[in-house]
């Protein structure tokens, strides 16, 4: 019998997949997404890296595009986090400076006098590189932010805690300093090892989702 994690491995696996420059009429307004890495397999086929939604009402577009377009690591906690790892693996001291956040003005000012922002972007340049290059994902749609909230902590305990499918040796989330990325193998820290979805929970999720993709 497939484990929960397996069937939702090889459900996300089966639908549209989206990459960099992605065509938005294809992503729906409110929803769930699910990004893949080359290189990342579970399960055999691509492994889940990482799931993510908004909270913000019809924002799902803004948010890939914060992950895949716009570069600010202060609007991208998984840019942030592409970031630090690579940064971590060539021990590149201006990681320290990667860690502020610049996003208000008030921080700018505070802090942003001894950031080298050509340095900056530069690192923006290779995480956007990275995201573009190695990134893929699938969505999934969802208008009721109780429920993308409630899925997206379904899903992500169910990954963390499937003892299957693991990083590859060479995963770039080996050099991450988080050491719950490390380990979970998921470009994420929040909701892992929580609740998982029962064998129940999964055939309904499963049922609805599939039938809404067909519709
Ligand atoms: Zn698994």
């Amino acid at each position: 019998m497939k484990s929960v994690c397996e069937s939702l491995h090889r459900y996300f696996n089966s639908l549209t997949r989206h990459r960099f420059p992605f065509r938005e009429p294809f992503i729906p307004t409110n929803g769930l997404y699910l990004l893949f890495e080359k290189g990342e397999k579970g399960h055999g086929v691509d492994r889940i890296v990482r799931v993510g939604t908004h909270t913000g009402k019809d924002q799902l577009k803004k948010r890939l595009k914060q992950h895949f377009l716009n570069e600010n690591k202060d609007r991208s906690i998984f840019r942030k986090n592409i970031g630090r790892a690579i940064l971590n693996k060539r021990n590149d001291a201006f990681i320290e400076f990667w860690e502020l956040n610049l996003a208000s003005r008030k921080a700018r000012q505070n802090a942003g006098d001894g950031v080298d922002l050509i340095l900056q972007k530069g690192v923006e340049e290779k995480v956007s590189e990275r995201i573009r290059g190695d990134f893929s994902f699938v969505v999934i749609p969802e208008c009721d932010k109780e429920k993308r909230l409630h899925l997206e902590s379904r899903i992500i305990s169910s990954v963390s805690l499937c003892p299957e499918c693991k990083p590859s040796r060479n995963w770039l989330g080996q050099w991450s300093p988080k050491d719950k990325i490390k380990h979970s193998g998921l470009w994420l820290v929040n909701e892992l090892y929580k609740t998982p979805f029962s064998k129940k929970e999964l055939d309904t999720f499963l049922k609805k989702y599939r039938s809404s993709n067909q519709s």
